[in-house]
């Protein structure tokens, strides 16, 4: 209604301008769009131009669908639009000072615009704000939940060394064997492998063949030794 009250020609470019931005969408509620049209219809003779101009700017923004099947008071349609957090993160630009006033208290993060004269004005944070900024960034900053556990076990440990004793003894027994890894030396080459059962059997085999031939050999070798013997022994029986 600040529109129609102070003339204001083009409220989206000096919002730009507060704003330092030209990434504005300006939005309307269904319901202050019925309100604008009930002051048109019972608005002076001298005043109707203006309530025109509005009409015709405010049907250029977004009409932002509030749902009241009966429409609400604007202060009302808006105070439910925002909603008690703005989780879809309007800037309020309301002519109402009760309405400002009542979600300045309520709403953290609304930032809240009104025209004083004919200049748009950006309202300094509020408290509530300023307490939900803190709050936020102290949430950031903190240590999440897992880490906290983990600090406070570590911490624990700390103040009873005694039962971190076993679990500290661990990794100083894995160091203890220093005998390197029989996967990584290499294997000396007169040392085989078991044979697997084949060739078991068939070293079994040579064994067994190899003996009979000594034993024959050394069976000859006694008799002829013997027949050796039984000579030299007739020789010295006969003598
Ligand atoms: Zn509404």
């Amino acid at each position: 209604m600040s529109f129609v009250q102070y003339k204001v020609q083009d409220p989206v470019h000096q919002l730009a301008n507060v704003l330092c931005t030209t990434k504005i969408k300006p939005m309307i509620t269904q319901c202050c769009m019925v309100a604008l049209y009930n002051r048109q219809k019972n608005c002076a003779p001298d005043e109707k131009a203006h309530f025109d101009q509005t009409i015709a700017l405010a049907k250029q923004w977004e009409r932002r669908k509030c749902n009241h099947r009966e429409p609400l008071e604007p202060s009302v349609c808006i105070e439910q639009v925002v909603g008690p957090a703005n989780q879809h993160r309007y800037m309020l630009a309301a002519d109402d000072p009760v309405l400002r006033r009542s979600l300045r208290r309520v709403v953290p993060g609304l930032p809240l615009l009104h025209y004083s004269q004919s200049v748009l004005i950006l309202e300094p944070m509020s408290d509530l704000t300023d307490r939900h900024i803190g709050h936020m960034e102290a949430n950031k900053s903190a240590i999440p939940a897992s880490e906290r556990k983990l600090l406070e076990k570590v911490s624990q440990q700390q103040d009873n060394p005694a039962e971190t004793a076993p679990e500290q003894a661990m990794p100083v027994k894995r160091k203890k064997p220093k005998a390197p890894n029989p996967l990584s030396v290499k294997k000396p080459k007169t040392l085989k492998s078991t044979p697997n059962i084949s060739e078991r059997s068939s070293l079994d085999a040579a064994k067994a063949k190899k003996p009979q031939v000594t034993e024959a050999h050394t069976l000859q070798q006694v008799t002829r030794r013997r027949k050796k013997r039984g000579r030299g022994d007739s020789h010295a029986g006969g003598n």
